[in-house]
């Protein structure tokens, strides 16, 4: 039973921060927690990655690659690190010297394609300066990029079929599929139009029959194009771009920002106003980062059940 986006009146006075759509001032929208699902999912993967071990003698193996330390990325990484841990997966950290040349990272990576033990491969982002990202991007072997970034998972995406997705952008789908929130049909907007989060998210939601408008930071009138979608997915990394005041339909928010404002985790959307007004919000932090990480596990078993069955 979907909970919200359903059926609405066609036309009404846009509401007030704090009301409902009769007008009764209201606690505030649902909150879709991501903590609560994430372990959900780790319990499955943790099965599954049992039942892996019961049936090849040996764990999955994720290889995470670093070029240099650069302190939040090192954060997220020993967060996956530990979650692999956690599910029997092997997690190995992989360093290269930050000052190295894009060649050594490219043959470190080449090293990983063909090493058979290791099932997935991510690369620390971002890159130092010196070091081009499609080259990276390139380098890693399509079936173990496991967090979707290589041209051909993309392509796969982009057409419909079934590659890797980039987790970040399957976490902003799947918190909405796991919590019954119906988007067939819906008008979803989707800020920010990045290789990463953004494009996939919509790629994603047209494949789950939305009708998707992508936003950018040159899209004119965005509080327009916010009052009147549905649902609304956010990924712009600009803290508190979205306030309470622009969504005027009873919109879903899924906050996929990530900034650090004044020491503490803030996401792109202003949590306080919008809350008031959205019939359904995720909370950062807390929202779409831990299924983010959950749904890379996922990712790992399924690559390492593959690379099984043509081995
Ligand atoms: P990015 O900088 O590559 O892309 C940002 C996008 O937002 C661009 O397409 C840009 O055009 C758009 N944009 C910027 N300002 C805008 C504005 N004022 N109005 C409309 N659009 C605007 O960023 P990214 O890598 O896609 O990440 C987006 C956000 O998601 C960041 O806050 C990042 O930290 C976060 N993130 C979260 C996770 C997670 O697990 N939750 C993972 C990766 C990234």
């Amino acid at each position: 039973m979907p909970r919200s986006g359903a059926a609405r009146p066609a036309s009404r006075s846009p509401r007030r921060p704090g009301e409902d759509l009769t007008g009764v001032p209201r606690d505030g929208g649902r909150l879709l927690e991501g903590g609560p699902i994430a372990a959900e999912i780790r319990q499955a993967v943790g099965e599954d990655v049992a039942a892996y071990v019961d049936r090849r003698g040996k764990p999955p193996v994720l290889a995470v690659v670093i070029c240099g330390r650069d302190a939040p990325s090192m954060v997220y990484l020993r967060q996956i690190l530990r979650s692999c841990e956690k599910v029997g997966i092997e997690g190995r950290l992989v360093e290269v010297d930050g000052e190295a040349a894009e060649t050594s990272v490219v043959e470190t990576i080449a090293g990983l394609n063909d090493d058979p033990a290791v099932n997935g491969i991510i690369v620390q982002m971002p890159l130092p300066p010196t070091i081009r990202l499609r080259t990276i991007v390139d380098a890693i072997d399509p079936a173990k990029d496991i967090d979707g970034i290589h041209p051909l998972n993309a392509g796969l995406l982009r057409l419909g079929y079934d590659g890797f997705l980039p987790a970040t952008a399957h976490a902003a789908v799947e918190i909405l599929r796991r919590s019954d929130i119906e988007i067939a049909g819906k008008d979803a907007l989707v800020i920010g139009r990045s290789a990463v989060v953004g494009m996939p998210a919509a790629f994603l939601l047209v494949k789950e029959d939305a009708t998707v408008t992508v936003a950018h930071s040159r899209t004119q009138d965005l509080p327009g194009k916010i009052g009147r979608a549905d649902i609304v997915v956010v990924a712009a990394g600009r803290p508190g771009l979205v306030t309470g005041d622009m969504l005027k339909k009873a919109d879903v928010v899924v906050d996929v920002g990530i900034n650090v404002v004044v020491g503490h985790i803030r996401g792109d959307v202003d949590f306080e106003s919008a809350r008031r007004v959205a019939s359904a919000i995720t909370p950062v932090p807390g929202g779409v980062g831990p299924l983010t990480n959950a749904l890379l596990l996922t990712h790992l078993v399924r690559a390492a059940e593959r690379q099984a069955a043509v081995h």
